[in-house]
């Protein structure tokens, strides 16, 4: 009998043993998987990239990763999706939006309708750092940029203005010939008669339907080799928006949200974005142990909960340095750097058609 218990316990000493060492096996394998740091941004975001990969790469935080690589994005004139010649309002007004926010101490900080400052996103993050409040807006948001000495001046040049005259004069190719039509009612008379012209257009259908190229946004998120996770958003909103319209970039769970554990953000109808407040759902999946990919999935099909046409992206990016983009308009990519890479690399986004 007692024959027969010694080599069962020899037996489990040889499985407590593999058990250990596949343990340790695993262990070493997350560790190699396990990036030190990582950064990651929408398709306009290759311009900055490099920069906030340098940043993470000598040891910075992830904060100013973001924040530098998006400084640099707002200052790209040939982009009319996001700061300096970002695309005007009907009036012909640029109107920035932008906001930050740190996963450790879930801090942000958000600006909207800010105008005559280039650098939303910096300012964004001083109403974080600075003041007891998470979100300022239009003349408030501008009066606090002008007490920190933030340069205020003209951000839209001669390009910038050419775009918008194109878009008022039916020189836009690209957009249907009734939507212009639209554009120039409501700028014409939009103080006095704006109610006739809400009554005598589709205004609703006319925006969905130009407004579907003409907006953009960008998003950065990193990973600092502290384990820290940061996002940034910043943009110009919707091409020919009504003035004083904010759509989900500066709005904290819609267009952005941080956590420890994981980073969102979106690009697309950000009014739909708004409704349903992606950003924090999908970060939510992750501190649920979704993967990037999956939980942004989840983000995707909440659009068809309420049957309404309008363009998503979601990039995502979690403390493992696993990231994903992910969303319903083919064709859209992504840019990616981790520690093992000298420079960025273009990715394609998952395409989910709804
Ligand atoms: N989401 C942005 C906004 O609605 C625009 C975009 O990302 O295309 O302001």
């Amino acid at each position: 009998m007692f024959c027969k218990r010694y080599p069962n316990f020899i037996g489990f000493d040889i499985y407590i043993r593999v058990i250990g060492n596949i343990l340790l096996l695993l262990f070493f394998i997350f560790l190699i998987m396990t990036k030190d740091y990582v950064i990651c941004g929408t398709r306009n975001s290759n311009i900055g990239l490099p920069t906030g990969l340098k940043i993470l790469s000598e040891g910075g935080c992830a904060l100013d990763a973001v924040e530098e690589s998006i400084k640099l994005i707002e200052n790209n004139p040939y982009d009319i999706t996001v700061g300096f010649n970002g695309f005007p309002n009907l009036m012909g007004i640029v109107e920035l939006d932008a906001s930050i926010m740190e996963g450790k101490t879930r801090r942000a900080g958000a600006v909207a309708a800010v105008k005559n400052f280039r650098h939303p996103i910096s300012i964004a993050r001083k109403v974080m750092e600075l003041t007891p409040h998470a979100f300022l807006v239009g003349e408030g948001a501008e009066r606090f940029a002008r007490a920190l000495d933030f340069k205020e001046e003209a951000i839209i040049d001669e390009l910038g203005i050419k775009n918008y005259h194109n878009v008022m004069e039916g020189k836009d190719l690209e957009m249907p010939s009734e939507a212009q039509k639209l554009v120039r009612e409501l700028f014409m008379r939009f103080d006095v008669h704006l109610k006739n012209v809400m009554e005598e257009y589709p205004v609703m259908e006319w925006y969905r339907k130009f407004s579907f190229d003409k907006h953009g946004t960008t998003n950065v998120i990193a990973l600092d080799q502290k384990g820290d996770l940061a996002v940034g958003v910043s943009t110009s909103g919707l091409a020919m928006k009504f003035p004083g319209r904010v759509g989900d970039s500066p709005v904290i769970g819609a267009g952005i949200y941080c956590t420890d554990k994981a980073g969102a953000a979106c690009t697309g109808t950000g009014e739909l974005v708004l409704r349903l407040s992606i950003a924090r759902l999908v970060v939510d999946r992750m501190e649920n142990n979704f993967q990037p990919e999956a939980a942004a999935e989840t983000g995707i099909l909440e659009l068809k909960k309420i049957q309404e046409e309008g363009v998503l992206h979601i990039l995502t990016l979690d403390k493992f340095g696993r990231s994903a983009g992910v969303t319903n308009k083919s064709g859209l990519y992504h840019y990616y750097a981790d520690s093992t890479m000298d420079d960025i690399e273009k990715k394609a986004s998952t395409y989910m058609k709804l």
